[in-house]
């Protein structure tokens, strides 16, 4: 899908919030990339993968930073086809569905308890995820929730 193909954008969305109140993540923070920035890419999301985003942050993203009380940053979430190519994504990358992050929480020794964290959490069956990956040496950890594919895969 070409980013022309979209009807709808990111922009005409309402923003996210629960019953609790607001959501730590916003769909900008989901959707930002330096990358497509400098290189003219329109990264904003189509409607599927809004609403995919919204499920990841109220499903595992919220969760996981209010468990974690510190802030959390998304490095990369939504990418479309063309951003993903250029950051050497692969080619069925949950990215590309608006289904997974990348998480930076501070040094690598953070980015372990965190791991262990989000692990735990899945472990006492407060969370599902479809895959949890210890990613560039620690420099951060993705994370992804297909809703059709919850198999708590865990990659070290
Ligand atoms: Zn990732």
């Amino acid at each position: 899908m070409k980013t022309s193909d979209f009807t709808e954008k990111a922009e005409t969305f309402p923003p996210w919030g629960d019953k609790r109140g607001a959501s730590y993540f916003t769909i900008s923070e989901l959707t930002s990339s330096a990358t497509a920035q400098r290189e003219g890419i329109d990264n904003r999301p189509p409607t599927s993968a809004y609403h995919l985003l919204h499920v990841l942050v109220e499903q595992l993203l919220d969760p996981i930073r209010e468990a974690w009380g510190a802030p959390i940053l998304v490095s990369s979430g939504y990418r479309c086809k063309e951003l993903n190519e250029l950051v050497g994504g692969a080619k069925n990358s949950h990215h590309l569905l608006g289904c997974a992050a990348d998480l930076i929480a501070g040094s690598k020794a953070e980015h372990l308890k965190l791991f262990n964290l989000i692990r735990q959490m899945q472990q006492a069956g407060k969370i599902r995820f479809t895959q949890l990956i210890w990613e560039g040496d620690g420099r951060w950890i993705h994370i992804s929730y297909v809703p059709s594919d919850l198999r708590c895969q865990v990659i070290e």
